[in-house]
């Protein structure tokens, strides 16, 4: 289908999350070079550790040390890693049950290659030479010749450091976007600053961006429609936390806008009042950004607000 388009897209959002007792124990027990578990009502010592037990679901709170040595128990070759994985080199997944452990803890194994591992082989922690309190402490497991429980005492340093109450988890997702035929030929029309619709052969909605599909009448929609460029505020937020990468100074308005013409409003800042000016039925007109083929922002265009009839439907 040569009239579809494709591009890379990236969705970054960096998750910053609080820690419960247990797990502010174990990431800070992994900066000082220790590793906990938690022991469970039948005896079992879960490594990672876990609140709550996963048979009775009662609380858990015995914290117990276990060894930075122990068994692969199962394994997968990685030949080729990827971007933010703990090593830059081929390795093996590895579950590792710690000495003292009755479950077995997911990690990389560093070896030359996948004839070098094999289930039931000895390995042990190599600690990251700068430790914060993450799981990434474990830099990764390495082979390890000795017997059970054969380890080398857990060093602790650093008594006093404050524990490790929170978490910043990265989440990425890095893949190829392709909008398909609806969204495509809205992307194309919005090169020639026109916005394209489709409009339902049923209910005779039309629909922006288009979706290919009426989302009520589930028929598929192919009859373009231009619409706008004005349109009309139905409703919207004022926005007060400055965005990182985001150069717009707060506060701003982001608003639904139903574009004259259109039975579905879509959204966009408002620039050109005062923040605290906009309102339901404000008139506004698109500001194509330079050179990029997309609307910066709305402003208003001078016309009397709409009436609330008029758009009550899109609200
Ligand atoms: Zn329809």
């Amino acid at each position: 289908m040569p009239d579809v388009l494709s591009a890379p897209l990236v969705v970054e959002f960096p998750f910053t999350r609080s820690l419960g007792p247990v797990q502010s124990a174990f990431l800070t027990g992994l900066r000082e070079r220790t590793v906990l578990g938690v022991r469970a009502d039948n005896g079992t010592v879960l490594v990672p550790p876990v609140e709550y037990d996963p048979v009775t679901a009662n609380e858990l709170r015995d914290l117990v040390e276990v060894a930075p040595t122990g068994t692969v128990t199962t394994w997968a070759w990685n030949p080729s890693p990827r971007r933010d994985q703990p090593l830059d080199t081929p390795f093996a997944w590895v579950l590792v049950r710690l000495d003292g452990a009755g479950t077995a803890l997911l990690h990389v194994l560093d070896a030359p290659g996948p004839d070098a591992v094999r289930t039931g082989m000895r390995v042990r922690i190599r600690w990251a030479a700068t430790r914060v309190g993450a799981i990434t402490d474990i830099a990764c497991f390495e082979p390890y010749e000795s017997e059970p429980h054969g380890s080398e005492p857990a060093s602790h340093s650093g008594e006093f450091a404050e524990p490790v109450t929170g978490i910043v988890t990265p989440a990425r997702l890095d893949y190829v976007h392709t909008p398909g035929r609806a969204q495509s030929a809205y992307i194309k029309a919005l090169e020639e600053r026109r916005t394209v619709g489709e409009r339902c052969p049923s209910c005779r909605k039309v629909y922006v961006p288009p979706r290919g599909a009426c989302p009520t009448c589930g028929v598929a929609t192919a009859e373009q429609v231009e619409v706008g460029p004005r349109g009309t505020v139905t409703t919207f937020c004022i926005v007060n936390i400055k965005a990182k990468n985001l150069d717009i100074e707060v506060p701003y308005v982001y608003a639904h806008i139903a574009l004259d013409g259109a039975d579905l409003a879509l959204h966009g800042r408002i620039a050109g009042i005062p923040y605290d000016q906009v309102r339901m039925g404000l008139r506004v007109e698109p500001v194509w950004s330079e050179g990029a083929r997309h609307v910066d922002h709305y402003r208003p265009t001078g016309e009397p607000d709409a009436d609330y009839d008029t758009y009550k439907e899109l609200v």
